[in-house]
């Protein structure tokens, strides 16, 4: 048996790097005030197709939806942010000093074509801060998201940044688009022009270059701006020059969710071929209403972890220390099987990383099997009474009392 397509196990050997991008996610996110949260993996289907829009390729095809077998349809989470949302109006959150800050980090699961960087069951890391409309919290996201790829050693990344303005300039925008497309119907791909009603912003994304040529000559959005919407995209450049960060102004930005209002972002990568999107997000100003709630600002982000570990430098992490490994010189004799086995516990519970010899290996290979796991010192247990202790960095051997052993090995952990 194979685990499904699109999915893939998660080794003992990729914890490391997974573990140092949530420790260098919490310390730079917890900095700025962002505290972490976890919603559900799976939630009601109207969730998404009201928050992420009916329209979007996410809601068309690729959503595991499923019925509970009570008549209700539930869809495992393709993103995070209206999730979140959720869990913001249902738990009052308006309450608390706005705006709330919030990260994540968990699986996401989207039916598409797999490849490399591209999964069904994938996980994202993410932030959202909800109830502050200024740019600051735009940029911040922004700068927030740059540090943290640079911390995982993401090269060659890009910054893209557009705006989308408000639904109102985007509708008539729309329109004018559509009409566009129409006047070119035969030199655009059969997808593009099936979805040309549904969603015309997309043709933007398509990779056919008849498509592309057409693209080339539309009139864009950041063209049409209203005068707020400019001003406040106005700032957030200006912010980000300030900080010093390096953006390309890409009018044809588009991204898969059709939430968002105003500032729009991608990181990406030439480290990633094809798949080369790594982090990504924007303002969703009428999101929280759209589902529901009051009128409330947001900005956020999402990066894709497998991406991120792909596309971040192979930075070496040294092996998690071992204490002390607890042999046997006779593997029959019972009693030092008891004590050894007790002693190996004993050390964890006071603090130390042991581990006991569980395979039977003779001395020989047990030495040398604490040299692979890098142990600083072996203990060999010949009998309640008598032991012997390895210093595996000196090579030196002491003979002592079992229970004289956890004090000399805490005197020399790598621990403390
Ligand atoms: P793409 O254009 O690559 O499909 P997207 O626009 O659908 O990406 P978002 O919905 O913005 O991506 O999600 C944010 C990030 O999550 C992406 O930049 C990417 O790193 C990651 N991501 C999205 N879909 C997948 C997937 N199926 N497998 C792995 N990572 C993914
Ligand atoms: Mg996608």
């Amino acid at each position: 048996m194979q685990a499904p397509k699109g999915t893939y196990d998660v080794l003992p050997a990729e914890q490391e790097r997974r573990a140092l991008l949530e420790a260098r996610a919490r310390k730079i996110l917890g900095a700025a005030g962002y505290r972490r949260i976890e919603t559900p993996a799976f939630e009601a289907t109207e969730l998404f197709s009201r928050g992420v829009g009916a329209a979007t390729d996410i809601v068309q095809k690729e959503m595991y939806s499923f019925d509970d077998g009570g008549g209700r349809s539930l869809t495992l989470r393709p993103e995070g942010t209206a999730p979140i949302c959720r869990a913001y109006m249902e738990h009052g959150m308006h309450k608390l000093p706005q705006p709330v800050k919030l990260w994540y980090l968990g699986s996401f699961f989207r039916a598409e074509q797999p490849q490399r960087g591209r999964y069904r069951q994938f996980w994202q890391i993410g932030a959202e801060a909800i109830g502050a409309a200024g740019p600051e919290t735009d940029a911040e996201l922004i700068l927030l998201l740059g540090s943290l790829l640079d911390a995982m050693g993401v090269k060659g990344t890009r910054l893209r940044l557009a705006s989308l303005g408000n639904p109102e300039t985007r509708s008539a925008y729309r329109e004018q688009l559509t009409a566009y497309l129409r006047a070119h119907l035969d030199e655009l791909s059969a997808e593009v022009r099936a979805r040309i009603e549904l969603n015309p912003m997309r043709a933007f994304d398509a990779s056919d270059p008849g498509t592309r040529a057409v693209m080339a000559g539309a009139p864009k959005l950041l063209d049409q701006l209203s005068a707020d919407d400019a001003e406040h995209f106005a700032l957030v450049r200006e912010l980000l020059d300030a900080a010093g960060v390096p953006y390309e102004l890409d009018p044809t930005l588009v991204r898969g969710l059709d939430y968002y209002t105003r500032t729009l972002f991608e990181f990406s990568s030439d480290a990633l071929g094809a798949q080369s999107g790594v982090g990504g997000g924007g303002r969703y100003d009428r999101l929280i209403e759209q589902l529901g709630g009051q009128p409330t600002p947001g900005v956020g982000f999402a990066a894709g972890v497998e991406r991120i570990l792909l596309a971040g430098a192979e930075q070496p992490i040294a092996p998690e220390p071992v204490d002390l490994l607890v042999a046997l010189a006779d593997r029959d004799d019972r009693v030092s099987v008891l004590t050894a086995f007790d002693l190996a516990h004993e050390a964890r519970q006071a603090g130390l990383a042991a581990q006991y010899e569980l395979y039977g290996r003779s001395l020989k290979s047990a030495l040398k099997h604490a040299d692979r796991i890098n142990a600083r010192y072996v203990a060999i247990v010949n009998d309640p009474l008598h032991a012997s202790l390895r210093d595996m960095d000196s090579g030196e051997q002491q003979e002592l009392e079992p229970s004289r052993l956890i004090a000399t090995v805490l005197r020399g952990s790598r621990l403390s």
